[in-house]
Parts: structure tokens; sequence; C-alpha cells
């Protein structure tokens, strides 16, 4: 099955949307794979505000181990098309994804949006310090971290009941956008899920994943399959 290369005018402004789907062709879990980590805990127990006031060392013990398990992950032939037409277009291209794994930096992407924060980062919980590079395994017997002022450090990750990072921006490029993709994402989590109706208003909508999702009437269009096969033919330089 091949298919066409995607029309791309130069007024054309894309928004990507990519979800837990892409980073799954790469070999990591998904929230719902039952063979996945997230079946031994409860995301109340590790994932929440409140899981990390009352055992913040269970929070760690379990982003230590998602750590360990995206480390040796590679990008795809989803993520390498992606960063190759965010190349070809530079600023006309906005990369916004649900994932925290780095495969989409991996793969050469310039400039990717991680709305809901990056595994291989940590941040103070108090201060305003920024959030910093570490790929650092902080399991029990390990204790946790501190930062210079005190406070203990966590995972930059927007966790249940957080508002995710860089909204405004992420909004502005939707109202912005011309052409918009929601890759790989079930379209169930919100906000993410709304986005495809609220760039549908005034752009072409199109969906890649291998199955429908659950916001399937706000796209034009849907290419069903693997993204890593369908993205290569679609997203290649007419
Ligand atoms: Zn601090």
């Amino acid at each position: 099955m091949n298919t066409q290369p995607l029309v791309i005018s130069p007024t054309d402004r894309l928004f990507l949307l990519t979800g837990a789907g892409v980073s799954a062709e790469s070999g990591i879990p998904t929230f719902r794979d039952s063979n996945g980590l997230w079946c031994n805990y409860r995301f109340e127990d590790v994932a929440t505000p409140t899981a990390w006031r009352r055992d913040p060392k269970l929070v760690w013990d379990f982003y230590s181990m998602r750590r360990r398990e995206a480390v040796h992950a590679k990008p795809n032939p989803a993520h390498q098309a992606i960063a190759a037409l965010q190349h070809r277009l530079a600023d006309r291209l906005f990369l916004c994804t649900q994932n925290i794994d780095n495969l989409h930096e991996l793969a050469g992407s310039p400039r990717t949006v991680h709305m809901h924060g990056e595994l291989f980062k940590s941040r103070c919980e108090s201060c305003s310090r920024p959030p910093f590079d570490d790929s650092q395994l902080y399991q029990p017997p390990a204790a946790i971290p501190r930062c210079d002022c005190g406070a203990q450090i966590r995972p930059h990750i927007c966790w249940f009941g957080e508002v995710p990072y860089d909204l405004d921006e992420i909004y502005a490029a939707l109202d912005h956008c011309t052409i918009f993709f929601a890759i790989g994402t079930s379209g169930t989590v919100e906000p993410a899920a709304s986005f495809a109706a609220h760039a549908a208003r005034h752009a072409k909508t199109y969906y890649v994943g291998p199955e429908p999702p659950a916001n399937l009437r706000v796209f034009r269009q849907c290419f069903l399959g693997r993204a890593g096969q369908i993205l290569p033919d679609l997203f290649a330089a007419p």
C-alpha cells in the first residue's frame, strides 16, 4: 500500500499531535497495554500530586522504572518522517506530543513541545529552578534527591490533576494551523482530545493510527495503520 504524498502549499501551517501509539511502535508500553508496566501500579498511587505528597519514594520508583525501560528505545520511521518534514517546513510545523519519552529529539526534531512533560527531566517541587536533564534512577534505598533550596526534586511530568504545559503556545499554534494531524493518539485524554475539533473549524484535519479514534467524526480523512508505515510516504517531498 502506497500513500500519496500530502500536498502542502507554501502558505500552509501544520500542527502535529503525537500520542502513545507512535512510541508504542518503538516498544514503549502504552498506558492501556495490559502487558505494560502500568498494570503493576495504580495511577492514583504514582501519577498524581496526592501520590507524591503521600509517598514520593514510590513515585520515584515508578518513574525510575519507566526511565530504565525507555532508555534503550530507538526512534522509528514515524519519528524520522516527522523530523524530516519539520526540517523542510521549519517554523511552519508545530510539533506537540503527549509522549514523555525523547524519541522525537533522538530522531532529530528541532523542537518538540511536551505537553505532558519529559521523562528524562526533573525539577524542584518548590522553587523556580527550571527543569533540568536527569536520567538518574532513584529507587529504594536511594534517597529522594533534593534541590539547593532544600525541597524535593520531582519528575518533570504533568500528573493527573495538573495542568498540561505550554497550553497558551499550543492553542496559538492550533488557531493558526491550516493542516492538523493527530498521530497515534486515541482521542480520549483531554485536553489533547479536543485539539482536532478546535482545529477543524479552520483547518483540514487528518488522523493516522492503527484504529479509528474516539473522536473520528472531527477528521476529514483517516489513515488507518502503523504511523511508521504511513508517514514516510505521506510526508515525502512531492
Ligand atoms: Zn528548589
